[in-house]
């Protein structure tokens, strides 16, 4: 091409002409036509006076010069001569002479080669450039320049898919460098330019400026090189520059007779043809990814790597890519890179596009990525990839590009996808898909300890379908299976965050009300029961089923096991109202949690050390109410009555290994824990004997564990505490000191044993 910016101001291309003439034809009107008939002339003879030379015949002889030196790729400078022959004639006519001038200089047969092919090609990017600027007849102007410098590189990225000798390579890419290497985009210089670039970059000057162009006529063979030697040292090798002025002296007669000799006669076609490859893949191991180390790693990583220029024009592509994506490296090469090309999509099936890639999130804010998503692979159906886009800028912050990371993801996605389904079998009920007993039993203890720790309220509900037998007996055993498949939809759907429902066992669910109170929670619990009495249930003809529910929230010294078991006493008690209701049991978290001050006195037979706690409370009813409410503690404690003697009964409250709710960990811990009652009554009168006013009932508690040598104390004094805040809760009582301190009462002392004995 014969844009050579240092001297040549009106820089310009060639202008057009027509293609080669034929053998025998008048010398063409076009006075380049008419040069390169004679140079074609010029061989024609050398050929004729040479018997073993093949025959030639006129205007073919060029094509069949560029046949003979460019073997297969003979046909991408076909396509120059298509494009823009003129061109394809200065590319001849630079290679004749380098040729010429290699043999005169003494080169090698390998660099004269080198020097030949890249001669030929090293314009070859003219076949990009637009038809406008090609023919323009007058200067470019700086666009067009700017689309004539793409062009150029994009004939090397022509050069780079096909060739496969690296030296032409790196003789045509460096063609434009200076010899001072003051052009920023060479970074080679001097004697570090491939010798093939610096002859063909002073050859072409040469040429360019010895023929017309439609903007100015041809300048002289002198005018030439004393321009050549005007820029010797700055653009053109100096030492060159005076050696082709030499060989300018000299008569180009025999040389080209040798040119021609050599490229009709002693070209060996294997030879000529090694040197290209279809559909070739760079390698990356150029200098811009490193050493011979990295390009190795790119190239056997089993992950895709992609890199991007600063537009997102893909640059690499290594066999990991090619593997996973069923798309070659040469095809992509240099394409601008679009999500679409694998379709991308996240993990919800949504596609990918410009705005939300993690490419063009890395080039446009330097945005490192890891993202699951997937893509459209060689399977062609959607693959999990795990992408990492990470942006690569240079050390002055300019943005010089990204690297997409690929992993194939399917392996780990089915794994997680075995691992999930192996956990929902463990936590889900198959029939219903809520959760089972197990995970119920896990997710109470949490939620019990969470909601005691934030200090807010939870509920429990337990409900049983009611005379459920009956519907299995009248619509079969699968008809069922349906109704409490929509027992439980029902269930999910009233729902909120937090919450939690399980099948309990065959007909009976649990819901666990996350920041609920017992008010809410018997609230929530009847609209679900209302609900499901007024649902059709096809397999049963259209009739509802109705279930009984039992509602608790949690209170002062609770554990799961206590708050269920109040839960279930609650269900039964709704079975006992004649089912189809709700019943809520329990005092409710707002219940005073103070534990009070550590045992002060000492009671029955144990020594004072053994005494845990010592305390009295206070209810506000009868001791016939407060034995009914002591009665619910001793069954959700399972609680044993040792021994009944007048006002005072013994309990003993035992933990075992095998408790449902209990921590493996855990070691049982059991207690005995002593009650006084005794009901007071406030005067209505000042007259003493007059005792018929509100009655109270005051219980005096003591707390001892069983075993007396028990060295776990501070867990054990937590545990009872435990027990006596729940004692209290159940009782609905405050302590002794909390209430208010009056004489205006009588001591009534009872007898236990016909009120907690009675069923
Ligand atoms: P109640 O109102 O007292 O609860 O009466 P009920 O008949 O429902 O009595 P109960 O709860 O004791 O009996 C449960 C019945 O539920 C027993 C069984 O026929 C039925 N059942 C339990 N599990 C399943 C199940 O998975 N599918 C079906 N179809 N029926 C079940
Ligand atoms: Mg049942
Ligand atoms: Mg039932």
């Amino acid at each position: 091409m014969s844009i050579v910016p240092g001297f040549e101001t009106e820089s310009n291309i060639e202008p057009d002409y027509a293609f080669l003439p034929t053998a025998g034809a008048a010398p063409p009107a076009d006075p380049w036509m008419g040069e390169l008939h004679a140079l074609l002339q010029e061989l024609e003879c050398i050929s004729a006076a040479n018997e073993t030379l093949p025959p030639v015949f006129g205007a073919e002889i060029d094509n069949q010069l560029v046949q003979v030196r460019l073997g297969m790729a003979g046909s991408l400078f076909a396509a120059l001569q298509c494009k823009h022959a003129a061109t394809a004639g200065h590319s001849l006519r630079v290679a004749l002479t380098c040729s010429a001038w290699s043999q005169q200089m003494g080169l090698p047969p390998d660099v004269r080669d080198v020097v030949e092919v890249a001669a030929l090609l090293h314009d070859i990017g003219v076949i990009g450039a637009p038809d406008s600027v090609l023919l323009k007849p007058g200067k470019l102007d700086e666009k067009e320049m700017v689309l004539m410098n793409r062009a150029r590189r994009s004939g090397m990225e022509i050069l780079k898919h096909s060739c496969a000798l690296p030296e032409v390579l790196a003789a045509v890419g460096h063609v434009s460098a200076w010899y001072d290497g003051r052009l920023p985009e060479f970074e080679l210089r001097t004697e570090q330019i491939p010798l093939g670039a610096r002859m063909i970059a002073l050859v072409e000057a040469y040429d360019s400026m010895t023929t017309d162009h439609v903007f100015r006529p041809a300048r002289s063979r002198e005018y030439a090189l004393n321009e050549l030697f005007r820029f010797a040292g700055t653009q053109f090798d100096p030492d060159l520059v005076k050696r082709f002025a030499e060989f300018q002296r000299l008569d180009s007669g025999p040389l080209h007779r040798e040119v021609a000799g050599r490229w009709l006669r002693l070209l060996d076609p294997d030879l000529v043809n090694s040197y290209w490859e279809l559909n070739n893949v760079p390698s990356p191991s150029g200098e811009k990814y490193g050493s011979i180390f990295e390009a190795k790693l790119l190239e056997n990583m089993y992950d895709a790597v992609v890199f991007f220029d600063s537009a997102g024009r893909i640059e690499l592509w290594n066999r990991g890519a090619e593997r996973l994506t069923g798309i070659s490296g040469g095809s992509v090469r240099g394409r601008l890179w679009e999500p679409e090309m694998l379709l991308l999509a996240d993990e919800k099936g949504t596609p990918i596009h410009d705005a939300d890639c993690p490419v063009f999130a890395a080039l446009h804010s330097g945005v490192q990525s890891l993202r699951r998503l997937t893509m459209v692979g060689r399977t062609g159906r959607p693959n999990a990839v795990d992408t990492h886009a990470i942006p690569v800028a240079g050390e002055d912050g300019v943005m010089r590009g990204a690297i997409l990371l690929f992993h194939d993801a399917t392996s780990e996605t089915s794994l997680e996808q075995r691992c999930q389904t192996l956990y929902d079998k463990s936590t889900k009920d198959p029939l219903t898909q809520v959760a089972n007993r197990a995970e119920f039993d896990r997710v109470h203890e949490m939620f019990v300890e969470a909601h005691r720790l934030q200090g807010v309220p939870c509920g429990l509900m337990i409900c049983d379908l009611d005379l459920f037998k009956q519907v299995n007996d009248v619509y079969g055993h699968q008809a069922g299976d349906d109704a409490i498949k929509s027992v439980a939809a029902l269930l999910k759907s009233n729902c909120r965050p937090g919450d939690l429902v399980a099948r309990y066992g065959g007909e009976e669910f649990v819901m666990l009300f996350a920041d609920c109170d017992n008010a809410t929670a018997a609230r929530r619990s009847e609209q679900i029961r209302k609900a499901l009495s007024q649902i059709a249930q096809p397999r049963l003809e259209g009739r509802a089923v109705t279930a009984s529910f039992g509602v608790t929230e949690i209170q002062p010294g609770d554990t799961a096991e206590t708050m269920l078991r109040r839960a279930d006493r609650a269900l039964l008690m709704a079975k006992g109202k004649g089912r189809n209701c709700v019943v809520q049991l329990g005092s409710g978290s707002n219940a005073s949690s103070a534990a009070g001050s550590p045992p002060a006195g000492r009671k029955g037979t144990r020594a004072k050390d053994d005494i845990l706690l010592e305390k009295t409370l206070v209810t506000p009813v009868p001791i016939k109410m407060a034995i009914e409410k002591l009665r619910g503690f001793v069954a959700d404690h399972q609680a044993k009555i040792a021994s009944i003697e007048g006002n005072g009964v013994c309990l003993e409250i035992g933990e075992t290994n095998s408790g449902r709710l209990r921590r493996s960990a855990d070691r049982a811990i059991s207690f005995a824990v002593e009650l006084t009652f005794e009901e007071q009554r406030r005067r209505r009168k000042e007259d003493a004997s007059d005792a018929t006013g509100a009655a109270r009932t005051k219980i005096r508690v003591c707390i001892q564990p069983q075993k007396i040598r028990d060295r776990r104390q501070e867990e054990i004094s937590l545990r009872a505490r435990e027990v006596f805040v729940s004692l209290r809760s159940y009782m609905m009582a405050v302590e002794e000191e909390d209430s208010p301190a009056e004489n205006t009462f009588v001591r009534v002392g009872r007898i236990l044993a016909p009120w907690l004995l009675k069923k």
